[in-house]
């Protein structure tokens, strides 16, 4: 560390000459304001100098040696105006002016900056150098004194003159040296305190510590200045420990009563993150009576830092009888903001307004970005235009707002503003730039911005990088996303000095980007990479996420129960659990997602997360073929909205309940929730697949004419499905006739499933045909066309058709099966023989078959293909997947209970049949989920009532 950093620090050399204003043209200074309001402080510091030199009192603080302060002192007194501050500041040398902000606003930082901030903004003068040469000149001087003194013997005052001397010139070492000389008494613990200060002010927390040891040992004792930079110190490192300790020493040297080193305890307990600690010596300082604005504003930013905006409202508002000042206010706004509460937000800019306070830099910027967090962009907007003096800080808050509210094309409108008006950008408003176009899913324009911010020269942190990944997760753009991670490892990764949560927060980010452009396995390889110790409950979620996302919901349920699983276990939240329960969906896997759902039970997650969570159980219930567990789940939650029920809706709709499902469309319409275009889908879909073909045209109909709902392409498919079903496809295809729009496929595949079910050929014909002029060339399609040709007897067509699909080398997906049982999941192909209890499972099935062919059963060997390959004959429908799956279900479920099925494809009409009069004879309800819906057999019965 060089002698004379200080010296060249901007912050000391950009102090303004202002001897060529007149006093009162104050207009014409942009800082005038700003600068005017500090000046009290520093008048007061400057009579205190003044009352002192009077007294010849030495213990005072400053430590510019007495006769450099006297002309200030001269000069300040009268002229009420802060220029003369500053003049007599020029005019005597950079010693007295430094002494004077340091010890006049050591206590709040933002004093200083302001200060600073404002002198930028004025004219420079070529003082610097001035200053430079006064500096280096005087070092010298004190040393020639030194020697002399030496020489001569020197005596205790002299040599404390010489440390005062020494410390003015910023030679921290030399005056070290001197003071060591020196016996310790209480007048020259002044020294000390200057040069801990001096080492806090240059963040060399460790040094001021290691000082204060020093000090000790050498016999002085600290006094009622020390501990406050010394506690600052430790609450800046952090370090409770030696916090603690020093409170211990306070206690010993009976400075608790100190407003000071108390307002400092319950700032450093606060920033070591004990808030109970804090607590606890702010009450004390409140029952001795000793708590100051100082004191609360302490222990309202403990708080905050703790993350407990709550909290830090309650203590706000208890400090009645006390004027929140400046500081209040920057410390009380972000909570406001963070809990939405914009009337308190609004309160609080009125008492900036009637006490000036507005004015304050700091204080406009909270406001704004009080406003601009709580959505309100148009207050924002206004306080930001009024603010006389403003700096990138409100510029920001005004584009991160625009940009978070989602008014994107204002917060880019601003950015470019800001460019023209060349207000230097930084880190913050290109992040907010970058975040706003991958917000929006533009993940090329976001890189683009972000080139445009490494030319600048601007360093991009953390921040940046996690919202440029999550642009190029939003866009699905690998190579781009691959290049950030180049860059990250370059740039971000495996650096020491970095904080290793921000790290993670660069990984987690990876992750998600690899998931989301479909690499799950790269995602994978870096989420193993990461140790267990460090993944957090974010890295878990991407992944897990990740994985249910791509329909891989087997390996996200692994890694879910990896997750609860280790030695120290990480609390899946709330985006964990839906992610999880996502995948149980996907698997119908029930037995999976009740244990989710006792877990949510037994760990109840924060209030803000519950309707959230209990929307995903009620759509994992839905879809795991339990909808009167849904209804309980619906039945028993305290806030609902428009989701909880449609999801609701949507299963009452997919297990065939039609009365039900229009029933709680009522309850929906009575309740006032809104009501729109995907609620009628929905309430459509429950009306064709419970054939209440005259209730769904009347929906229909009532959807334009009630709600002035235009029908999209969704609606007139689900009409074209009602119809069909109901077998009234002609009125289906004067529907498709009258549609505005061009039919799409999912309109077609509607046709073609009602024609195979009544088998109506030419309609068929007509229907593939034009789903394959609009390129929908799959194994379904084909497969239903070859089903409509077998149903009416035309092998000809369907040995075409297959060649067909040879030809242009389609294959047809496998169908497959699954079973929960009580170990896991059982899947089963068609044929399958590998299971271990295959002997079993077929000979059970042959012995069913045998019965129900007793009850009238007739093997329909017409769907032979619907779910056996080419090179299979018809003869095997006994080797079905599903009748597979209901043998082993049968096998290893207790009786009474039900049996729960999964198809990948549709069922198979044969299988369907078969199932059916199974049904009557074991003593199990199978629900049956294929790709379109449920069927609830019981009975010799299915709810499906032929809808499929
Ligand atoms: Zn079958
Ligand atoms: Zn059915």
């Amino acid at each position: 560390m060089s002698l004379t950093t200080t010296l060249s620090s901007p912050n000391l050399l950009t102090l303004p000459h202002l001897s060529s204003h007149a006093p009162h043209r104050t207009s014409s200074f942009p800082m005038a304001a700003i600068i005017r309001r500090h000046l009290n402080h520093i008048r007061r510091r400057s009579l205190a100098i003044a009352a002192a030199v009077r007294q010849q009192d030495t213990t005072l603080w400053t430590p510019t040696p007495l006769a450099d302060v006297k002309p200030a002192a001269d000069q300040i007194s009268p002229p009420e105006d802060y220029q003369s501050v500053l003049i007599f500041a020029t005019g005597s040398g950079i010693s007295p002016i430094r002494s004077l902000i340091e010890s006049g606003f050591s206590a709040d930082k933002r004093s200083d900056v302001r200060l600073f901030y404002g002198a930028r903004n004025l004219q420079r003068m070529a003082y610097q150098d001035r200053l430079k040469s006064w500096e280096s000149n005087s070092l010298i001087k004190v040393k020639l004194l030194h020697q002399q003194l030496t020489v001569k013997g020197s005596d205790p005052t002299a040599l404390q003159k010489l440390v005062g001397m020494y410390i003015s010139c910023d030679a921290p070492s030399h005056a070290l040296a001197t003071l060591s000389l020196l016996p310790p008494s209480p007048s020259s613990v002044f020294w000390w305190n200057s040069l801990i200060r001096r080492a806090v002010r240059l963040r060399l927390l460790e040094h001021a510590l290691e000082l204060y040891n020093r000090m000790q040992s050498f016999g002085w004792r600290p006094d009622g200045y020390t501990f406050p930079f010394v506690l600052k110190a430790c609450g800046e490192l952090p370090s409770f420990r030696r916090g603690a300790s020093l409170h211990g020493n306070v206690c010993i040297l009976g400075y608790e009563n100190n407003v000071f080193v108390g307002n400092a305890l319950v700032a450093m307990y606060g920033r070591c993150g004990d808030l109970e600690c804090a607590r606890q010596v702010f009450d004390e300082m409140l029952q001795t009576m000793i708590a100051d604005v100082i004191s609360w504003n302490s222990i309202v930013a403990a708080y905050m830092q703790s993350g407990d905006p709550k909290k830090a409202m309650q203590m706000f508002y208890r400090m009645n009888g006390l004027c929140p000042d400046a500081v209040s206010l920057v410390n009380i706004l972000p909570a406001f903001a963070s809990a939405r509460a914009s009337l308190q937000g609004k309160e609080a800019h009125a008492y900036a307004v009637t006490t000036q306070l507005i004015q304050d830099l700091f204080v406009g910027n909270a406001i704004v970005d009080m406003y601009a967090k709580c959505g309100l962009m148009d207050d924002a907007q206004k306080v930001f235009e009024r603010m006389e003096v403003k700096d990138v800080v409100s510029w920001n808050a005004m584009v991160t707002g625009h940009s978070q509210t989602g008014r994107f094309e204002d917060a880019l409108g601003l950015f470019e503003k800001m460019r023209g008006e060349k207000v230097e950008l930084n880190v913050v408003t290109w992040s907010a730039v970058i975040a706003g176009y991958a917000q929006r899913g533009h993940g090329y324009e976001s890189l683009d911005v972000f080139r445009q911010m490494l030319v600048s020269g601007s360093e991009p942190n953390v921040v940046t990088l996690v919202s440029l990944l999550s642009g190029c997760a939003c866009a699905g753009t690998l190579l781009q996303g691959k290049e950030i991670h180049c860059y990250a490892i370059k740039q971000i990764l495996n650096i020491n000095k970095n904080d290793s949560g921000d790290e993670q927060m660069v990984i987690n980010s990876l992750i998600d980007m690899y998931a989301k452009c479909k690499e799950d396995g790269l995602a994978r390889k870096i989420f193993d990479h990461v140790a267990p110790a460090s993944r957090n409950v974010v890295t878990w979620t991407v992944m897990i996420g990740g994985y249910s996302q791509l329909g891989e919901a087997n390996d996200a349920l692994e890694l879910f129960s990896q997750m609860l699983k280790q030695n120290k276990p990480t609390k899946p939240n709330a985006f964990t659990i839906s992610c999880a329960l996502m995948a149980c969906a996907h698997l119908a896997a029930l037995r999976l997602g009740r244990q989710i759902h006792g877990y949510v039970l037994r760990n109840r997650c924060e209030k803000s997360d519950v309707l959230f969570v209990d929307n995903c159980l009620i759509d994992m219930y839905v879809k795991s073929g339990d909808v009167d567990v849904a209804r309980v789940v619906f039945n028993n939650m305290n806030q609902t909205n428009v989701v909880s029920w449609t999801s609701l809706l949507t299963g009452y709709g997919m297990h065939g309940r039609g009365t039900e499902a229009l029933d709680l469309f009522n309850g929906m319409r009575k309740a006032g929730l809104p009501i729109d275009g995907v609620t009628f889908v929905v309430v459509l879909y429950a009306c064709s697949h419970s054939g209440l073909v005259d209730k769904g045209v009347e929906y229909f109909e009532t959807m334009t004419r009630e709600f002035g709902i235009v029908p999209g392409v969704e609606h007139y498919a689900c009409m074209v499905d009602l119809l069909g079903r109901a077998g009234q496809l002609d009125k289906a295809m004067e529907i498709i006739k009258q549609m505005p729009m061009e039919p799409s496929p999912i309109v077609w595949v509607a046709l073609l499933g009602s024609c195979r079910v009544h088998t109506n050929v030419e309609l068929g014909e007509y229907a593939s045909s034009k789903l394959l002029e609009l390129g929908c060339e799959n194994d379904g399609t084909y497969t239903l066309l070859s089903n409509i040709y077998a149903d009416a007897k035309r092998w000809k067509d369907v040995d075409r058709i297959r060649f067909l699909m040879k030809d242009t080398g389609i294959r047809k997906r496998p169908g497959c099966s699954w079973v929960q049982g009580k170990t896991g999941t059982a899947t089963f192909y068609v044929g399958d023989k590998t299971h271990p209890l295959s002997k079993e499972i077929y000979n059970l099935l042959g012995d069913l078959i045998y019965q129900i062919k007793a009850l009238g059963y007739v093997p329909d060997t017409n769907f032979a293909l619907h779910d056996v390959d080419d090179e299979e004959k018809g003869d095997f429908l006994v080797e079905h997947s599903e009748k597979l799956a209901l043998a082993y279900g049968i096998l290893t479920t207790a009786p009474g209970v039900p049996i729960r099925i999964t198809k990948n494809l549709r069922v198979c009409g044969d299988c369907h049949v078969a199932i059916t009069y199974i049904s009557n004879i074991i003593d199990h309800e199978i629900i049956l989920r294929d790709s379109s819906r449920f069927h609830h057999f019981k009975n010799g019965y299915c709810s499906c009532k032929g809808y499929w």
